[in-house]
């Protein structure tokens, strides 16, 4: 096992070019097609590792992580944290509700703190777009996005495009590639960063994305990304390839954005009856927390041969792997990379 260059990674970026040339990982909008399929091939290694029983590397030996998580959050801090455990490095975890930010010191003040601190990498969740980038303009380490406001979720759109090339390469295809496919994303798409992030994910792997939404929760203007807006949950499913379903991001809503949960669900809900307009093998995700029986139904998110959303979760971890590896090669003075 290498945490350097697969042979079919470096076939894939342009001679000359590093595979990775940035310092901090704060949007998927940063990444051109080669360095998404890096980040896809170097996280495969950890895919085995994680399914060992014994699951340690000790790359990160000796680095200190800080996690500084000013949202609420499951699966991305627990993954993260487990991430940079399992590559052997210190973790340590800070929860906005725990910490200064609630006896006012400003983002910035705390970022100087943290910096000071003297962490390999910085892990960010902020409930505020753009946060993740101010606080990498203030500190001298790696920054990871872990979730910015409405903005970005770029570790989330890395693990649902692994997802989906693993679920794709079950069925005989490449994975590398998803031209042809076309994905649709329903749900709550004017407050949804997964939803931004993955945009820009499928499309530089090369598919068509329709997104759905109720008129009030579809951004204006979202058609300059490229994408197909509707607001037929039957017609945006016509044919779908694979089905992206996101929740209701009521923390972010002010005032009443859809008249009620069971009305959203009767024109949104991915019902067993609903996924038959989409393609007869269509791939189902979501990226959690779901909502059952509002966004989605439970037989529907639980069709073992159809739904990858457990698969998303496993894949997220990978994913972190290859993110925390990649982005301290240059701390660690990896030969290539200092
Ligand atoms: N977990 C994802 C996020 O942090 C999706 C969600 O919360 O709905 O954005």
């Amino acid at each position: 096992m290498t945490s350097t260059q697969s042979p079919t990674a470096q076939s894939r970026f342009p001679a000359g070019r590093l595979a990775f040339p940035h310092r901090d990982l704060t949007g998927i909008g940063q990444l051109e097609r080669h360095e998404i399929l890096y980040l896809l091939d170097q996280a495969e290694q950890w895919v085995e590792l994680n399914r060992q029983s014994t699951k340690h590397a000790d790359l990160l030996a000796g680095l200190t992580i800080i996690n500084a998580f000013f949202e609420n959050s499951t699966r991305t801090l627990l993954s993260f944290e487990i991430a940079g455990k399992r590559l052997g490095a210190d973790v340590v975890n800070m929860h906005a509700a725990q910490s200064s930010v609630k006896k006012g010191e400003t983002l910035i003040d705390t970022a100087i703190t943290l910096n000071a601190m003297r962490p390999d990498a910085i892990v960010i969740r902020h409930g505020s777009s753009g946060a993740t980038q101010l606080i990498a303009d203030k500190v001298d380490c790696p920054v990871l996005n872990a979730g910015d406001g409405q903005h970005e979720h770029p570790t989330q759109a890395l693990l649902d495009a692994l997802a989906l090339r693993h679920k794709l390469r079950e069925r005989g295809d490449s994975g590398d590639d998803f031209t042809g496919l076309t994905i649709t994303i329903c749900g709550d798409i004017l407050h949804s960063r997964v939803a931004r992030s993955n945009i820009l994910c499928l499309q530089a792997m090369g598919a068509s994305v329709r997104v759905c939404a109720p008129p009030a929760l579809m951004p204006s203007g979202i058609d300059v990304l490229g994408v197909e807006p509707l607001h037929d949950f039957d017609a945006a499913l016509r044919n779908a390839d694979v089905v992206m379903m996101l929740r209701l991001q009521t923390e972010r809503m002010e005032g009443q954005f859809i008249p009620s949960a069971r009305e959203y669900h009767h024109l949104y809900g991915l019902t067993n009856a609903r996924l038959a307009f989409a393609a007869g093998d269509a791939i189902v995700m979501h990226p959690g927390p779901m909502n059952r029986g509002v966004e989605i139904d439970s037989d529907v998110a639980d069709m073992l041969d159809r739904s990858i959303i457990t698969q998303q979760v496993e894949m997220g971890v990978a994913i972190r792997m290859a993110c925390l590896d990649i982005l301290t090669r240059r701390v660690r003075g990896v030969e290539g990379w200092a």
